[in-house]
């Protein structure tokens, strides 16, 4: 599908209101026929230029700004100019840009929303909408396939950023255009504001939102049950992704929804089904089975929990018991060792505390448990230390080592670290970027377990198939598809990923698989088609003229 101005112009707009319409507009590029047949004679300077020569001239000007927030405001500057130049240059740049357009440079971009606002993008929803959110929601001009929703409260590691946080749905949604073609006049971000306990961007006269502290209980819920009534009602069938919920809220809604109306929370699944993705390739390069490895896990929260549960999935469908798949997964938090003895734990941790003496820190863990793998996801930085790292290649020949937290400064070690500290023995991703490392004439090429390889692929799947439900099933096939991708070469380099460049095939290929799966489940509001590959090929945006 390409970024064909007449198939985008139902409404034959003409004129102005054509090149004020980023999702028609094509700048100095309109063909001197378009010129003629759109009424712009006049209204565009007379040179008409390539996509690929106003590609250039932006990344030319995008790359002179020092600053990262500029090159964000940039960007988004296009993205309300040219949607189809903007995806474009994203799509083509996509190792450049994601990390300015989603994390970690979106987390910087949230905390100055208010400063850089220029215009809305999305719906903001307010608690004072209460009685009335479906009719709000019909002020969106589009029909909806696909909605991200936030409410602010625990965005990325950066906490409660209340109405702010709207820059995580927006460049969630760019992330669904850009790495799998979801047309982008279908995707809708959407901002809950139910206040915002930070005083600090209370007292602030930039700040978007409502000057209120958070709706909590019955009110919140109720509340939440409107909004999710009203998406199914104006925009049948519409996907809805939880983003950025609180761990107070994000289990709970998942769980109520799930079913109901299709929906997944990226922090828990989708962030599940790309750790145990990276799992699959280094067993690729270890030659042990899933089923023999010891996971222990610095943090315990959406992710810890999520990644556990769908490795925990993943152990008994290749024959583990259930009750011996859950002991062989194990979580750290705060207060040490989640264990069975210990009181007042947060439901979501229960499932893994199991029966076992305390450990008061990650290092005696390591050392009573002996796991195979280690991920950190505790948005703690610098948690895993020289000690434990050296202790973990003391235990395995080559020990398995995710330090997945968010932004880079919370990393729990650097891929430098990791590889140094277990003389290149480290099976290493990270949650933040890092560069290729040199050791011993070796060049190790650290690559990011990035939600982005997951659920861009689940959302196109799930909107080519009309699934009514996202299952386990579909994440544990899109981390089998997202493994299956990752060549010799590149599991020689140490790479656990595929290229992101290969992005776009990445997430057709798990789309497939999505797809597939709905039909299987008889979860599919669509008919099956001959081919699911091509199928969801047919149905990916193409950003190019
Ligand atoms: P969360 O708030 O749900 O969980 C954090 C957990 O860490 C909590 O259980 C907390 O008790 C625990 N914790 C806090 N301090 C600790 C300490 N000193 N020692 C041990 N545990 C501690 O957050 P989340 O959604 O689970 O995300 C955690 C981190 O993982 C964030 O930095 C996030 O950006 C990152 N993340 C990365 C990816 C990815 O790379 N693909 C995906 C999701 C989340």
């Amino acid at each position: 599908m390409s970024a064909n101005t007449n198939g985008n112009n139902p409404g034959a707009k003409r004129g102005m209101d054509v090149l004020r319409d980023p999702l028609l507009n094509k700048g100095s590029a309109f063909t001197e026929k378009e010129r003629d047949v759109l009424g712009l004679r006049g209204l565009l300077p007379p040179h008409v230029h390539s996509q690929a020569e106003q590609a250039q001239r932006f990344l030319t000007n995008l790359r002179k700004f020092p600053d990262p927030l500029d090159k964000f405001v940039a960007l988004n500057s296009l993205h309300d100019r040219n949607e189809a130049l903007y995806f474009h240059v994203l799509c083509e740049n996509i190792d450049e840009l994601q990390p300015i357009v989603y994390t970690p440079i979106v987390g910087l971009a949230c905390q100055r929303f208010g400063q850089i606002f220029q215009r809305p993008r999305g719906m903001f929803i307010g608690i004072n909408d209460r009685g009335n959110i479906a009719n709000v929601l019909r002020n969106w001009p589009h029909p909806v396939g696909i909605i991200v929703v936030t409410d602010g409260e625990r965005i990325l590691g950066l906490g409660d950023l209340g109405a702010n946080g709207m820059g995580i749905p927006v460049g969630k949604l760019s992330l669904y255009t850009a790495c799998a073609g979801i047309h982008p006049r279908l995707c809708l971000p959407i901002t809950l504001d139910v206040g915002t306990n930070n005083v600090a961007l209370l007292n602030d006269m930039y700040y978007v939102g409502l000057r209120q502290t958070r709706v909590k209980g019955a009110e919140y819920d109720e509340f939440i049950e409107e909004f999710m009534a009203a998406t199914q009602e104006v925009f049948p069938g519409a996907l809805v992704q939880f983003e950025d919920f609180a761990n107070h809220n994000a289990f709970r809604l998942l769980e109520k929804y799930r079913d109901r109306i299709c929906s997944f929370n990226d922090d828990i699944q989708g962030t599940a089904a790309v750790a145990l993705a990276g799992l699959f390739s280094a067993l690729r390069i270890t030659g042990t089975p899933l089923t023999e490895q010891k996971v222990l896990f610095l943090g315990a929260g959406e992710a810890a929990t999520g990644i556990a549960d769908l490795i925990v999935s993943a152990m008994v469908a290749n024959g583990l018991p259930r009750e011996q798949a859950l002991r062989q997964c194990w979580l750290v938090d705060s207060q040490g060792l989640v264990v069975k003895s210990r009181t007042k734990l947060a439901e979501h941790k229960l499932t893994y505390a199991h029966d076992h003496p305390p450990a008061q820190d990650f290092l005696t863990a390591i050392k009573m448990l002996k796991p195979t793998a280690i991920i950190g996801v505790s948005a703690v930085g610098g948690t895993f230390t020289q000690e434990i790292v050296e202790e973990m290649a003391r235990i395995n020949t080559q020990p398995i080592i995710f330090a997945l937290s968010n932004p880079t400064s919370q990393s729990e070690c650097t891929a430098e670290e990791a590889y140094r500290w277990t003389n290149g023995r480290a099976l290493f991703a990270c949650g933040s970027p890092f560069d290729p490392v040199q050791l011993e004439g070796k060049t190790f090429v650290p690559r990011q377990g990035n939600n982005s390889y997951i659920f861009p692929g689940v959302g196109l799947g799930a909107i080519a198939s009309g699934a009514k439900s996202i299952t386990d099933d579909m994440f544990m096939s899109a981390a089998h598809a997202l493994a299956h991708l990752v060549t010799e070469s590149d599991l020689e380099q140490g790479s656990l990923y595929p290229a992101l460049p290969r992005i776009r095939e990445v997430s057709a290929s798990i789309a497939a698989t999505v797809a597939d799966s709905a039909y299987k489940q008889g979860l599919a509001r669509k008919p099956r088609p001959g081919d699911t590959l091509r199928d969801v090929e047919s149905q990916m945006f193409d950003p190019r003229y």
